[in-house]
């Protein structure tokens, strides 16, 4: 079969490789569309871990992916929870199932934790093969495409949900990429007022405000702080930090109000600053989540139900064939685009 295999940093070959087998608890899926990440941007430009990993024991080179949907082709014989046939978005942690954090239910906190698609093989290829409770089952009225949607949509949606947000409150998003638009929509559903967008590009920004924030904001200017305060009468009550960046997190921090809250959503390439004497001043608090936990349900819900139209968020679709230049490099040039599907097979 055919799969985008990462081998080293900037080498990304679209290669023939063996169609995976199930083993106990296991089902093959089908992949009909998996989303180009972040993080695969990240690990396309910066690399991967080359040690294997501890629970999956695969080290580069891999198959990236881990934003997809498909069909369930086959099952392993101990496999009770699904059937062949069933439409499912993949929630792709790996996780040992037996530390402190999992005995607990917080899977995504294991000491080991991975992702498929990143630490093991993943949708970027015609078949992948999952573990059983890891596949959700869409409801008719969401297409494969929303399915792809699922998993960065649950990152936001799960940092909105632990967030100090009520409903009537204002807030601010700083980064306007995938995750700060799918935090809008999160915010927009869960009742946010007042809905303010930062971003760097004008593009973005008018995505931004086709989605319902109701002001932005190009970071660029030297004002960004006093017009947020402005608008607020006296500062938000969530910033979302959604770029990752020290000039991001140091206006989220003075943006927010008297007891407020920074959740920290992006992922920092390297140690910032922050001004603990400006958050202590205010009483207001910073946090952050990874990933998601026991929210893809949920999510399916709000998509299947039209409570969060992801589709907007989807800005190409392309063939796997074409996924270096017409998908990470053009992610990589042009700010444009926010989510750019692949499509793994033709048949
Ligand atoms: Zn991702
Ligand atoms: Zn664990």
């Amino acid at each position: 079969m055919k799969a985008a295999v990462w081998h080293d940093i900037k080498d990304l070959r679209v290669e023939e490789i063996q169609e995976p087998n199930v083993s106990s608890g296991q089902v093959k899926v089908k992949v009909e569309w998996a989303g180009i990440c972040g993080s695969d941007l990240h690990a396309y430009s910066d690399g991967l871990s080359l040690e294997p990993h501890p629970i999956s024991g695969q080290k580069p080179p891999l198959t990236l992916g881990h934003e997809f949907s498909g069909t369930i082709v086959e099952v392993a014989d101990d496999v009770t929870s699904r059937q062949v046939g069933e439409r499912v978005a993949i929630e792709p942690l790996i996780y040992c199932g037996e530390c402190d954090a999992c005995k607990r239910g917080y899977y995504n906190q294991c000491g080991k934790v991975g992702f498929v698609g990143l630490q093991r093989d993943g949708g970027f290829a015609e078949y992948v093969i999952i573990d059983e409770n890891m596949a959700h089952v869409l409801p008719e009225n969401v297409s494969f495409e929303e399915g792809a949607l699922v998993e960065p949509t649950a990152v936001s949606f799960y940092a909105v949900r632990e967030s100090k947000l009520k409903a009537g409150d204002s807030v601010v998003i700083f980064g306007a990429g995938p995750i700060g638009l799918l935090t809008l929509l999160s915010v927009r559903a869960a009742g946010a007022a007042k809905i303010i967008v930062v971003d760097l590009s004008e593009e973005r920004l008018e995505k931004a405000k086709e989605l319902g924030a109701t002001t932005v904001i190009n970071g660029m200017r030297d004002d960004i702080v006093e017009t947020i305060l402005g608008l607020t009468n006296g500062g938000v009550s969530v910033a979302y930090e959604c770029a990752g960046a020290q000039p991001t997190m140091t206006h989220a921090v003075a943006s927010v109000k008297q007891g407020g809250q920074v959740m920290a959503i992006a992922v920092f390439a390297k140690p910032i600053a922050v001004d603990m004497g400006q958050l202590l001043f205010k009483a207001a608090d910073i946090t952050s989540t990874l990933a998601y936990r026991h929210v893809f349900p949920e999510v399916i819900d709000m998509i299947s139900t039209g409570r969060l139209d992801v589709k907007p968020v989807i800005t190409k679709k392309i063939e796997l064939e074409d996924i270096v230049e017409e998908g990470f490099n053009q992610l990589i040039n042009d700010k444009k685009q926010a989510k750019i599907l692949v499509k793994p097979s033709n048949n």
